[in-house]
């Protein structure tokens, strides 16, 4: 069984717009007064979510306009709640906060409140609870059972989303192993040989969103004309996820489909990412060249290809390895010397020992899939001869160029 989620543009009426607005409002008050009610009482009274539920229905037996809102939505909100409070308690997750206007737009029914039914070629309708009928723009079948139906909104308008269960029996892992090397230039370099980079239209986009961030600079803060401009930053900055998350899927497909084990390199990207600014005493150096790489190793989105990646490999039997990622790029492929003076250039590598040329990235990505292989070796206990013993810790960078 794998859970998987459907997301469709919705095309409401006003009057239907203004509907999703209260139901996401009325759901947020909802969860801030129950998270409110278990901060001040949570301790001393064991409160949980079935006791939260009995005092939801009295509150909507005193105000009619939290009765105009369908109950499961409300319900939902406070399972949402109880969740994220059980997540806390196991130490995954901080202490939950209130939901924000603007943020935590969104409702939830579930699935078998809802009904589905199909328009013509493009489009459909979807009927919600104490809502109606609401087209979508019907762009890829839907298979599994339904679970849960959750409508929210972003710069980009209103969209729903719909959880289902599917059935699935995961085919056995029979491909070949590659080595991804992630970096700047090259979003991914496979141990193949192959790189494959995010699509080209991302920069021309990206320019215009510091273009109107500059614009938003400008103008008065709190003015209407002010938060225009915020709104266009805000609707090219939904246009770019959307691109890069379009890229991640497609890409990842196509990984998962022809390979069984891939190894990545184990990032911790926000130790990568820190600041480069220092303290007043000290300050950085290169502040403004490391906040510029920051960006472009932010921008690539690596944890969520990961994520991606993940899961469609399990839907295929294949699995994801990580490997300790220390001196991928300096050290050789072949003869397992380590130099920085091997890196000739940013792409180009020419080992100084036994003078192997490759391009540095995918140089790099088959150490990253050897180092996977290593570990395998060792634990499996294949007693392969092996040349030397291969660095899987941290090895020790060769001043004169011999390991
Ligand atoms: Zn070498």
């Amino acid at each position: 069984m794998i859970l998987r989620g459907f997301r469709y543009k919705l095309v409401p009426a006003p009057e239907q717009e203004a509907l999703f607005r209260q139901f996401a409002g009325v759901c947020r008050l909802v969860y801030n007064l129950a998270l409110e009610q278990r901060q001040v009482w949570g301790r001393s009274h064991r409160i949980g979510y079935i006791q939260q539920a009995v005092d939801l229905t009295r509150l909507r037996a005193e105000y009619d306009w939290i009765a105009a809102v369908s109950q499961t939505c409300q319900q939902q909100a406070l399972r949402d709640l109880d969740k994220a409070f059980a997540n806390f308690f196991k130490g995954v997750a901080r202490y939950p906060t209130s939901r924000c206007k603007g943020v935590n737009d969104s409702f939830r029914f579930q699935g078998r409140e809802v009904n589905v039914k199909r328009l013509n070629g493009k489009w459909s309708a979807v009927r919600l609870p104490k809502i109606g009928w609401v087209k979508f723009r019907d762009t890829r079948p839907m298979r599994g059972t339904l679970k849960n139906v959750t409508v929210s909104v972003d710069a980009l308008g209103w969209h729903i989303s719909f959880a289902r269960e599917i059935e699935h029996d995961a085919a056995a892992n029979t491909r070949p192993s590659v080595g991804i090397d992630r970096g700047v230039v090259n979003t991914l370099a496979l141990s193949t040989g192959e790189q494959m980079s995010m699509p080209r239209s991302l920069e021309a986009i990206e320019q215009r969103k510091r273009r109107v961030q500059k614009v938003v600079a400008r103008r008065k803060r709190g003015s209407k004309r002010w938060a225009k401009a915020l709104r266009r930053v805000a609707r090219l900055s939904a246009r770019i996820s959307r691109i890069r998350k379009d890229w991640h899927h497609k890409t990842s497909l196509d990984i998962a489909c022809r390979f069984g084990t891939v190894v990545l390199e184990d990032l911790k990207i926000n130790n990568m990412t820190a600041s480069g600014r220092g303290t007043m005493a000290e300050p950085g150096r290169n502040v403004r060249q490391k906040a510029g790489l920051n960006r472009s190793i932010l921008n690539q989105g690596w944890f969520g290809f990961e994520t991606i990646l993940a899961y469609k490999l399990a839907e295929r039997g294949g699995t994801l390895e990580k490997v300790d990622p220390a001196y991928t790029s300096q050290q050789c492929s072949q003869c397992d010397c380590i130099d920085k003076r091997s890196r000739e250039s940013q792409a180009r590598f020419v080992c100084i020992d036994c003078g192997y040329v490759e391009h540095a990235d995918t140089n790099a990505a088959l150490n990253i899939l050897r180092r996977n292989t290593a570990f395998m070796r060792v634990e499996e206990s294949f007693g392969f001869p092996m040349k030397r013993e291969l660095p899987i810790g941290n090895p020790r960078p060769s001043g004169w160029g011999r390991c």
